[in-house]
Order: structure tokens, then C-alpha cells, then sequence
């Protein structure tokens, strides 16, 4: 007997009597030919906000880097781990990829942390305070204004984060040539979990607004 989680077995067999049956030739196609995803996605690691759901996106559509409060480090050549400059220098070098989607979302729980410095570490290593640390300098003017409540220092720090993953992204030189001959789109989303609402941010502004949908 196996014991592998039993919901996940559930799952994949419903996957392959549904899903991989009414796709098997796009899965074929996608094996032979290899992937082709229009779009990189960064999002964050959360559960509620997985990017090929909320944009009911197929297989092959989206390439997607998650990781805590879908953050982009800044452009750095060393011998360090960089997961997600790895991953965004695959997409974009081997993948070709010219649309970047810096995906947030609302109650985010890496975000919270980064508000709260007194937060004790979850382990000894404290590698989600590290992590967050890439937002420490905006975290802290958040949390000095003494106008806006705990719920609009969350909300604010969480749209601040995706300008600033997308000011990172333009460190990287071979995000930022392209974007400069204008073959690379960058664009920052936010999805609120409770609503469903999704708000674009505005390239010139950086505001978030609601976008009109297409018409059915
Ligand atoms: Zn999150």
C-alpha cells in the first residue's frame, strides 16, 4: 500500500481522466516541440495564489518563479544561491521570453513579516527575515507613518514590493537591454485573495488600478 498522500493520488487521477485526456495532444506537442510560455510569472509561494489558476492558464502558457512575497533580488554575479535569478536567467536567455509578470497578493504573510522586525525567526537560520530583508528599507518608512492603519501599511508594502521586484528585474542586464529596445514588457499585478479582485499597476505611475475585461 502506498503512502504517498492519498489526496494528491485522488487528484492525479483525476487530472489524467480530465484534464491530460481533453489535452493530450497539447501534452504531446509540448514533449516534442518543448515549452514555449508566453509569459514568466513571479509570484509569491502562497497557496491561495497560485498565478496558472488565477489566470487559468494551460500547460506550456506560463513559466512561474514562486517564492516568499514574490520578491526579486537585485542583479549579483557572486558564487551565492541565487534561485530566482537562475530560474528569471533561463526564461529569459533560453526560453525567450519577452513578458514578465510580477504577481503579489493581498494578506501575505512574508509581507507581514517584513512589517514586523520584532518578529522572532521561525528557526535559527531565520532565512524569512533575511529573505525580506530586500524590503527593509521600504518596510521601514511604512512602518514609521503613524497615519495609516495596520491593514493599509500591509496593503501599501505589498504594492511597494512589486515596484520594487520590477526595479530589480531592470538590474539584470539581459532584462534591461531588451527592455530598452523595447522587446520586454514588465508589468506588476496584485491579487486579493478575499475578493477575487485583480488590480494592474500602471507602468508610468506605478498606481494599481482594477483593468476592464475583455468582453466575453
Ligand atoms: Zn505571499
Amino acid at each position: 500500500m502506498s503512502t504517498f498522500p492519498s489526496r494528491l493520488l485522488e487528484g492525479y487521477k483525476t487530472f489524467m481522466s480530465g484534464r491530460y485526456t481533453a489535452e493530450r495532444d497539447r501534452y504531446r506537442q509540448l514533449a516534442e516541440t518543448g515549452q514555449e510560455p508566453h509569459t514568466l510569472v513571479i509570484a509569491c509561494c502562497d497557496s491561495r495564489t497560485a498565478p496558472e489558476t488565477v489566470f487559468d492558464c494551460g500547460p506550456g502558457e506560463m513559466f512561474v518563479i514562486r517564492n516568499v512575497s514574490n520578491l526579486v533580488p537585485p542583479y549579483e554575479p557572486d558564487d551565492n544561491l541565487h534561485a530566482t535569478s537562475a530560474a528569471l536567467e533561463f526564461a529569459v536567455q533560453a526560453l525567450k521570453i519577452r513578458q514578465i509578470v510580477v504577481l503579489g497578493h493581498g494578506r501575505c504573510g512574508g509581507i507581514k513579516a517584513a512589517l514586523d522586525p520584532n518578529a522572532a525567526p521561525l528557526s535559527p537560520g531565520d532565512f524569512i527575515g533575511h529573505w525580506v530583508k530586500l524590503l527593509k528599507p521600504a518596510a521601514q518608512q511604512i512602518q514609521d507613518s503613524q497615519l495609516m492603519t495596520s491593514g493599509e501599511r500591509q496593503i501599501a508594502l505589498e504594492r511597494i514590493s512589486i515596484r520594487n521586484s520590477i526595479s530589480n528585474l531592470r538590474s539584470f542586464p539581459c532584462v534591461k537591454i531588451l527592455e530598452d529596445r523595447g522587446k520586454m514588457k514588465l508589468h506588476g499585478a496584485w491579487f486579493d485573495i478575499s475578493t477575487g479582485e485583480l488590480w494592474v499597476m500602471d507602468p508610468q505611475t506605478g498606481d494599481f488600478y482594477r483593468p476592464d475585461l475583455p468582453l466575453a
